[in-house]
């Protein structure tokens, strides 16, 4: 592995490590912060995908080969005194070993409306509802009515599928346009419940859907 002249400007601290801050390359939403050592840093600019050091576990660590929640390196940027890493990805699956999107998933000051706010971004309000349903399975703080989903369990989401189902059915069906579209928000907003009940990110589920756009459309 060779050196490159920039890495010379990274001030590792005493115990060899830089902090890394990872953000999502289109939204700049705010992923995790990781740290890296040398050899990781060369590992992360020769691979393309993130590579840390461990501390809790002492070991080299590249994000993604247990979980398959991959990173792939955008960009690679140090600040004004090189004692921190940048680092933009395409994210793959969740970054937070909890499930999240984001570690950042829990928001003490503001709303994650604040967090994460690109103009582009038509599908922000999902993303924020998908943190905001992580943050109450994780928190589980009374009164909430996603806690009392998770409380109750899978057959109890399962059934709001159901009924949730059956009223977009009948909105449709009497072309009640108002009110498909506030089933159709139930329907979503339960649907990520189960998502997250089951650990399937919705970027999975997002990715899906970009796999099937780039098959030929089967017909049936
Ligand atoms: P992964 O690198 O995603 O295969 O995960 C391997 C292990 O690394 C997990 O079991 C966690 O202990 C840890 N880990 C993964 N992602 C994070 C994260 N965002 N923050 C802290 N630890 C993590
Ligand atoms: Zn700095
Ligand atoms: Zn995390």
């Amino acid at each position: 592995m060779s050196d490159t002249a920039w890495m010379d400007q990274i001030r590792f601290d005493a115990q060899g490590l830089v902090p890394a801050v990872v953000q999502d390359a289109v939204s700049k939403e705010v992923l995790m912060l990781a740290y890296m050592n040398k050899e990781s840093l060369q590992k992360t600019v020769e691979t393309g995908q993130t590579w840390f050091w461990s501390r809790s576990r002492q070991e080299l660590w590249n994000k993604g080969a247990t979980s398959g929640h991959t990173q792939h390196v955008q960009s690679l940027s140090y600040d004004c005194d090189g004692d921190t890493l940048l680092v933009a990805v395409k994210q793959d699956g969740p970054a937070c070993h909890t499930g999240a999107y984001s570690c950042f998933y829990r928001t003490v000051m503001g709303d994650n409306e604040a967090k994460s706010k690109s103009a582009e971004d038509r599908f922000g309000p999902l993303s924020r509802l998908e943190s905001t349903i992580a943050q109450r399975d994780a928190e589980r703080p009374d009164g909430a009515y996603t806690t009392y989903l998770f409380e109750k369990g899978l057959d109890k989401i399962l059934k709001k599928i159901g009924e949730e189902t059956a009223e977009v059915i009948i909105a449709g069906k009497n072309r009640d346009r108002v009110e498909l579209r506030s089933e159709a928000a139930d329907l979503i907003f339960h649907l990520l419940v189960l998502l997250r009940e089951q650990q399937v990110p919705f970027d999975d589920v997002l990715q899906e859907l970009e796999f099937r756009h780039r098959q030929p459309v089967k017909k049936d």
